[in-house]
């Protein structure tokens, strides 16, 4: 069975171009880069030059980068870091559609007693920026909003959300791990203070993030240790894979308004045939502010995971935004925070895509969707008569 891999929102596939620039970390190059020594200093080389790598992506200076395990660790750090350094009493200022990796450390904070303010959005998954403005009108402030969404692609209004922060004299972190690499980034005009990514959604490996920090921005270190990353995040670095997103990043740069263009257009070719093929099919999220990559779809009064199965046994990959809990299928908090009516938000389904993707591979579940969602309508109790 072919695999045809519609879910690169969850991870990619590691660029071919990036596990050859790796290997000579793992063979031969493998010394630890804080060594004295040449065998250690020649490695640092390295890192050096993918730190550079990685700045030019999103325009940062090179002393600005923050290596991390993982997207998960550098939204903990930037937002627990920043709060520690900011001391009780300041406001922390989200959005209600972020990734677990930001609610996460919002909601703990809440439990020791912040105050944090989770901003709505509106039917299109999109913020409005004049109740940022309001909330940020009370005191200090820590801004943590993320520039696109995992489940909608939704882009937020990242350079209005930045100035608006700025000018409150707040602080604005990011969440743009699934930005970077699929639209451009300039961190010298959107005037926001930290930033995380992560290597997989981009083709490099599982297991290396990235925290950008603009210089002079006030945070406390979170993994302490050694006095790696300028006493920024303590542990040895993950020299392979740093080198390796080196590579991903520097073919995200050259290739990236070529592929926007062909991934776009495999993603609206998709949609549209979906839309035409099956009835009763919404897109959820504003499709004018969208990662090139991303369409989320809703079957009406159908279960996103039988979709799932079905297409998992024709070999496509995609992903729903349900979460099974306590044993019922509930939507996710994205979808729930768009107000997307019963019938259409349980049967939500992402398709993600990526350079890999064909046309071929758009015209093959658009041929195979209708008999899916026909049968399963055929089941359903929800289907009006
Ligand atoms: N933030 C967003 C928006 C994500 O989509 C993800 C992963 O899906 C993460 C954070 C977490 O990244 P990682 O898997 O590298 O920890």
């Amino acid at each position: 069975m072919k695999t045809v891999y519609l879910d690169n929102n969850a991870t990619t596939r590691v660029a071919p171009e990036v596990i050859d620039a790796m290997m000579p970390f793992f063979k031969d190059l493998w010394g630890n880069p804080s060594s004295m020594h040449y065998f250690g200093g020649q490695v640092a080389r390295h890192i050096d030059k993918a730190r550079q790598q990685i700045a030019a992506l999103i325009n940062a200076d090179p002393s600005e980068i923050v290596f991390t395990s993982c997207g998960t660790e550098s939204d903990n750090a930037a937002i627990f870091g920043a709060v520690e350094a900011a001391g009780q009493g300041v406001k922390i200022i989200t959005s209600r559609v972020e990734h677990p990796a930001v609610l996460g450390p919002c909601g703990r904070l809440k439990e020791r007693g912040y105050n944090v303010m989770e901003l709505p959005v509106d039917a299109s998954g999109q913020l409005n920026p004049a109740d940022l403005r309001r909330e940020l009108a009370g005191g200090p402030a820590i801004v943590t909003i993320m520039w696109a969404n995992n489940e909608t692609g939704v882009v937020f209004p990242m350079d209005e959300i930045a100035r608006i922060v700025r000018d409150a004299g707040a602080m604005l972190h990011t969440d743009a791990v699934q930005a970077v690499g699929k639209t451009p980034i300039d961190v010298k005009k959107t005037p926001l203070d930290m930033l995380s990514f992560s290597g997989h959604k981009l083709h490099a490996p599982k297991g290396i993030g990235v925290l950008y920090i603009r210089r002079g921005t006030k945070v406390k270190p979170f993994l302490l240790g050694g006095h790696q990353e300028n006493s920024r995040r303590g542990g040895t670095e993950n020299v392979p894979y740093i080198v390796g997103l080196g590579t991903a990043c520097d073919l995200a740069m050259k290739n990236m308004d070529d592929e926007a263009t062909r991934v776009s257009a495999l993603r609206d070719k998709l949609e549209k045939g979906l839309l035409a093929a099956c009835p009763d099919v919404r897109v959820n999220g504003d499709r004018a502010h969208r990662l090139p990559n991303t369409t989320n779809l809703s079957f009406q009064y159908i279960e996103g995971e039988a979709i799932l199965y079905h297409l998992s046994d024709l070999g496509v990959c995609a992903s729903s935004g349900s979460a099974c809990t306590s044993g019922s299928l509930e939507p996710s908090h994205v979808i729930r925070a768009m107000g997307v009516p019963f019938t259409a938000a349980h049967g939500s389904i992402r398709f993600s895509l990526s350079r890999y993707n064909t046309e071929g591979e758009m015209d093959y579940v658009i041929e195979h969707m209708p008999a899916i969602v026909a049968k399963l309508r055929a089941l359903s109790p929800f289907v009006p008569s």
